[in-house]
Order: structure tokens, then C-alpha cells, then sequence
């Protein structure tokens, strides 16, 4: 009932071997039929990206995206893949901001909102996450918790790029839990983010993540303010995930 294209993005995670992937992009391109309107994004592991694009979606159309970048442009930073890498390679996402990055690797809203930048220096669309965890729900911080990670990539850099962007709302207890945010829940932080973006708000696409399921997707989706999904755990296997795309449409 909104002019938003839906969108569905996978987030594989650290999963998967050369095997693994092959037969979840045959899984997911055989079924593609049945998905008309939502745009679907894989993210796989970096060292799986050039067997992403080369066995598979070079003729599809499914989007490839990366579950991160790094912070700096280039240079002695051991370890490290580049927006422009990423770009180079054939992604069109890139997700920056995970709960898993913020948590396990303590990334900070100023390195994601330089991560962002990068993203779109790269000509390519960042996928921005957010969420509270269940201590700063219960304390009714939710609201301050978004705006503050919100408002760290706005502040750096403009809300034009704000505008050419997708945010994910994933409050940290419903990710990898089981546990789905209800749809009351997600809809009403969706709802304060676009308000948060004003007037460019009503063309970002907010999605929502955390233990999306075939079962649970359609309710959501069938919130105003919610977009489509980025999808962890049910997103490994073909048919679940399809099931997942056809619902957003
Ligand atoms: C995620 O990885 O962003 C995620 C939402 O995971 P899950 O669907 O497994 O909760």
C-alpha cells in the first residue's frame, strides 16, 4: 500500500563453504519465479563474493551485498576489504552497523558512520543497522537508543545520503533468539525512524530483523512502516527464504 519497493536481504553470516553457496544460489535462482516485486539481496561471506557473482548472479536478479567494509579507504590495514573492493566486485550493499560487528568487534557509531560514507563514495547503498538491546527496552530507552545511532550517521554524513539508504531496525534481543520483535513493536520504532529522516523519510526502505521467519513475515510486512526483512538464521535455507520474499510482495 506504499511506493517503497519491499526487500528482502540475507545475511549469511560466518556459514558456508564453496558447496554450501552453489547450492543455496541454485536454491534460491530455480524458485526465483515465484518472487515479482520484492528486490533480494544475498550477503555472503567476503571470500564467497567472486563465486557469488560468477556462478550466479551475473545473470540474475538477485542483488549481492557484503556483511561489512572497512572504516579506511586503502592502505596498511591488515586484514581489512574495502568499500571500493566491494564494489569492484560486483556488490551493490553493504551492511554496516551490525549488532554482531558493534558487539563482538566493539564498533562504534563513528566507525559505522564512516563505514556508510564509504559505502556511498563506493556508488553503492549501505544498509545501516539498528537496534537496543533488552536491558535498554526494559529501561523504555529504545527511542533514545535509535536516535542516537540514527543521528551518528546523519550527523556525519547528510541526510541526502540518509535518503539513498536502507536502515534495518534489529533490536539486539529478537537476533539469532527466536524471539520476533511483534509487529506493534517493530512498527512503532519504523514509524519514529522515519520521522527521524523527515521529509526523505517516506522513500527510505526501513526493514526489520530478528528471527524473521516463513511464518511470522507477513504480519510484518503488513505494517505500514516495514519494508521487508534482513533475515540471519532462516535466510540458509532456499525454500524458507523465498517463502520470506513472496510474503513482502
Ligand atoms: C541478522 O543477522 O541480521 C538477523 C536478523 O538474524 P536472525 O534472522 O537469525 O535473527
Amino acid at each position: 500500500s506504499n511506493k517503497r519497493r519491499p526487500i528482502i536481504i540475507a545475511n549469511w553470516k560466518l556459514n558456508g563453504t564453496t558447496a554450501f553457496v552453489s547450492d543455496l544460489l541454485d536454491g534460491i535462482t530455480e524458485q526465483w519465479f515465484g518472487v515479482h516485486q520484492a528486490e533480494v539481496v544475498v550477503c555472503p561471506a567476503f571470500i564467497h563474493l567472486a563465486q557469488a557473482v560468477n556462478e550466479h548472479l551475473a545473470h540474475s536478479n538477485v542483488a549481492l551485498g557484503a556483511q561489512d567494509c572497512s572504516q579506511f579507504e586503502e592502505g596498511a590495514y591488515t586484514g581489512d576489504v574495502s568499500a571500493e573492493m566491494l564494489h569492484d566486485i560486483g556488490c551493490q550493499y553493504v551492511i554496516v552497523g551490525h549488532s554482531e560487528r558493534r558487539r563482538f568487534y566493539s564498533e562504534s557509531d563513528a566507525q559505522v558512520a564512516k563505514k556508510f560514507d564509504l559505502v556511498h563514495q563506493s556508488m553503492m547503498t549501505p544498509i545501516l543497522c539498528v537496534g537496543e538491546t533488552q536491558e535498554q527496552r526494559e529501561a523504555g530507552k529504545t527511542l533514545d537508543v535509535i536516535k542516537r545511532q540514527v543521528g551518528a550517521a546523519l550527523d556525519y554524513c547528510g541526510v541526502e545520503k540518509l535518503a539513498r539508504s536502507v536502515v534495518a531496525y534489529e533490536p539486539l534481543w529478537a537476533v539469532g533468539t527466536g524471539v520476533t520483535a511483534t509487529p506493534d513493536q517493530a512498527q512503532e520504532v519504523h514509524a519514529f525512524i522515519r520521522e527521524l529522516l523527515g521529509p526523505v523519510g517516506q522513500a527510505v526502505r526501513i526493514v526489520y530483523g530478528g528471527s524473521v521467519k516463513a511464518n511470522n513475515a507477513e504480519t510484518l510486512f503488513a505494517e505500514p512502516d516495514i519494508d521487508g526483512a534482513l533475515v540471519g538464521g532462516a535466510a540458509l535455507k532456499a525454500d524458507d527464504f523465498i517463502e520470506i520474499c513472496k510474503a513482502a510482495e
